[in-house]
């Protein structure tokens, strides 16, 4: 399990990629259903790291902190205190936090991309009371009538403390941040932009979940809910991203920060950044 943070520098702020798991995802022959043999053996090819000896994807699932301007700011939140139910393992991200100098009351905002369990995961602890207490939890809407049953008890038990804040169609934090709507992984899933001195970083979520989606943005996974929107939304963020707009935060890459117009076309590497 690689622990160490994985810094990167936009503007004025630093944004972190804490690494809460590291863990064997559903098959890649059932990850990406409609996709042919000879295209997995390729992927396999071109990512090896990404695929088990015996045919598993092998995947991270990153948090991000986001640091400047008075805001110490979290982007989803892990798998969390709880088993996986893939691996069985738990999440790590409170000692990541600390590592980098961070305890949970210092957190102001949680910004949470959609309902999954791997990025509701450390919203509430074992005892099941907020892990970020001092913070607001924000999601669009629309998550909030489609989540799992298991999310929707954590965003219920979020409202009731008045932590949590979802918002119609857009929102925006200061100057620097604000929703981009990517929907199609969930209805309601939404990517955070952040721009600080010309520079831009999009927290992607789950828009794209494995690295080759950045050549194919048209391979559908398994866990999409609706499979055409979110091939419209991948093919819409690597239209941003090949014009040379700027970084891609990703939560399951095995390198979390990408320049996707470097990256397009590459046949040895879907990550340039680390
Ligand atoms: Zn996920």
């Amino acid at each position: 399990m690689i622990s160490t943070i994985i810094n990167l520098r936009l503007g004025s702020y630093t944004v972190s990629a804490l690494r809460d798991l590291q863990e064997h995802f559903p098959r890649v022959r059932d990850a990406f259903p409609d996709v042919s043999n000879e295209e997995l053996t390729q992927l396999t090819r071109q990512y090896p790291a990404t695929v088990t000896p015996d045919g598993f994807l092998d995947s991270p699932t990153f948090a991000f902190l986001i640091r400047g301007s008075g805001q110490t700011m979290l982007v989803d939140t892990g798998m969390g205190p709880r088993p996986s139910p893939f691996s069985g393992q738990t999440g790590t991200l409170l000692s990541m936090l600390s590592d980098a100098g961070v305890d949970p009351p210092d957190i102001t905002t949680v910004f949470l991309t959609h309902a999954h369990p791997d990025h509701l995961g450390w919203i509430l602890d074992l005892k099941m009371q907020p892990t970020f207490a001092n913070a607001r939890h924000v999601i669009n809407r629309r998550e909030l009538g489609s989540a799992p049953p298991p999310a929707r008890l954590i965003l219920d038990l979020l409202q009731k403390q008045n932590l949590l804040e979802s918002f119609e169609d857009t929102w925006t934090l200061g100057e620097t941040l604000q929703t981009v709507f990517t929907p199609g992984h969930t209805p309601g899933h939404t990517s955070l932009l952040l721009h600080s001195d010309g520079a831009q970083l999009l927290f992607l979520g789950d828009a794209l979940v494995h690295p080759v989606q950045l050549q194919h943005p048209e391979w559908v996974m398994g866990l999409d809910h609706d499979s055409q929107q979110a091939i419209h939304t991948r093919q819409e963020v690597m239209a941003w991203a090949s014009a040379g707009h700027g970084w891609l935060a990703a939560t399951h890459f095995q390198r979390p920060f990408v320049r996707a117009e470097a990256s397009l076309g590459r046949a040895d590497s879907g990550n340039s950044a680390g």
